[in-house]
């Protein structure tokens, strides 16, 4: 209730998925179906978001899927900055409800409002970062919109080769924010420790 889009929407569409999943998406805001099902990306753009899902061998319901806006922009227009500030509040909060160690932000609104900065999605694309997010270090992976690579081809082969990276990028560990540890693997980390003649 707290903007505008509460007085066109269908429904409030707050997010989907396992509230302890270790990767959270971060997408832009409900779309017409979503509105309607009151289930974040389930039209066209997520049908792409499960198939890349199922490539790296994970399924909807292993990770949490949000958006920075809760209900649906009228005509799918983007978000206004004032929608944006009214409705961030929440994320923050799922964020530090669900603690995620990665979150894929997914297009140029969720990543511009996720690590703070003007950088657009084509120069960040496949960079992860370390940021501070619900007063926990997570590590922040931009990615394309789903829904901008289903009609440039281009876009989608990089949208494929960027989410190939996230199972690494989940097998890390991340150090907390004011710690100066160099990052280790926990995928790693049993092998380092036979090696050292711990086992
Ligand atoms: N696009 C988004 O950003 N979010 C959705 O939930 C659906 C489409």
């Amino acid at each position: 209730m707290r903007c505008r889009l509460a007085e066109g929407r269908t429904q409030v569409v707050f997010g989907s998925g396992n509230p302890g999943a270790d990767l959270m998406f971060v997408g832009e805001a409900p779309g017409f179906h979503e509105d309607k099902q009151g289930v974040p990306f389930v039209g066209q753009a997520g049908k792409l978001l499960e198939k890349l899902l199922g490539g790296i061998g994970l399924a909807r319901d292993d990770v949490y899927i949000a958006n920075v806006l809760k209900c649906r922009p009228p005509g799918n227009r983007d978000p206004m900055p004032d929608e944006i500030e009214a409705c961030e509040g929440h994320l923050w909060k799922q964020i530090s409800l669900i603690e995620p160690t990665v979150v894929a932000t997914l297009g140029n609104f969720a990543t511009k409002l996720l690590s703070g900065r003007p950088t657009g999605i084509t120069r960040v694309h496949g960079q992860e970062q370390e940021v501070e997010l619900g007063g926990r270090s997570v590590l922040l992976y931009p990615l394309y919109h789903p829904a901008a690579a289903l009609y440039t081809p281009r876009m989608l082969e990089v949208l494929e080769s960027d989410f190939r990276r996230l199972p690494e990028l989940l097998g890390r560990t991340v150090v907390p924010a004011s710690g100066s540890e160099p990052q280790t693997s926990v995928l790693e980390a049993p092998e380092l420790a036979v090696q050292l003649g711990l086992f």
